[in-house]
């Protein structure tokens, strides 16, 4: 591939230390001809984990605009965040959409509101209970709100549900409803495809996908991404080949 989508940088906490400029100089090097950094976005105070602090924001956002100059004439860099849709947080998830530094916004949910708290705080049987289903309700708001311009590995919210069921695809049908009449497209994750052991990857989901885009007016889009926290992981998913 030559599209290097969904890049995490050092400030997350859970890949490697390498310097932006490694990340950039990497890609050229693989042939790449773009290059979008959707690191996880940090929130005010920072109550959630595994991402930069919200006093790094602006310095990300700086790194890459230099950088963006820098390489201009090799490559095309895009900077934006991985968010969880939180209805919280909606004005400032305006002021990073308004923001001159931000090109995308990309729609994670590794967890959703839920009540007056977010489901990375409950208890796992609690999780396991609800917490795909307030993702995947998540996402649909998400679609709706205007704010992205794609949703992230979107199967990766089932990942609790060993067994697919009639409820995981009725989930996955109103998913692709949204998707197809936004236009907003759904992310094929690398990252979960090569982790089959992780139950991350949904085959039944992309089944269902395909299923849906034969009938559909309008066809859900699909992106692959790369997902990767280090240069090792851009080397080996940038030509992993995905099979559903
Ligand atoms: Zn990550
Ligand atoms: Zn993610």
């Amino acid at each position: 591939m030559e599209e290097f989508f969904h890049v995490h940088t050092r400030r997350c906490k859970h890949g490697s230390e390498e310097t932006d400029e490694i990340l950039v100089k990497k890609a050229i090097s693989l042939g790449a001809k773009s290059i979008t950094f959707t690191d996880h976005v940090p929130f005010p105070e920072n109550p959630f984990g595994n991402r930069m602090d919200f006093e790094e924001l602006e310095e990300y956002l700086d790194s890459f605009e230099n950088l963006k100059k820098l390489y201009a004439t090799q490559i095309d860099i895009k900077i934006g965040f991985e968010v969880e849709y939180l209805p919280k947080y909606l004005d400032y998830f305006w002021f990073l959409k308004n923001h001159p530094k931000v090109d995308l916004l990309i729609c994670g949910q590794h967890m959703a509101q839920y009540e007056d708290t977010f489901t990375c705080f409950l208890e796992s049987e609690k999780k396991n209970e609800i917490e795909h289903r307030l993702c995947i309700e998540a996402m649909i708001e998400g679609i709706k709100s205007g704010l992205f311009d794609v949703v992230a590995h979107p199967d990766r919210c089932f990942k609790r549900q060993k067994e697919w069921s009639e409820e995981l695809t009725e989930l996955s049908k109103r998913l692709f409803s949204a998707s197809s009449e936004y236009g907003v497209p759904l992310e094929i994750n690398i990252s979960s495809y090569t982790k089959p052991k992780k139950n991350v990857f949904r085959k039944d989901f992309w089944l269902l996908l395909e299923e849906f885009n034969k009938t559909a007016k309008k066809k859900v889009q699909t992106v692959f991404a790369l997902d990767s926290h280090s240069t090792e992981e851009m080397e080996s998913r940038y030509n992993v080949k995905v099979k559903i």
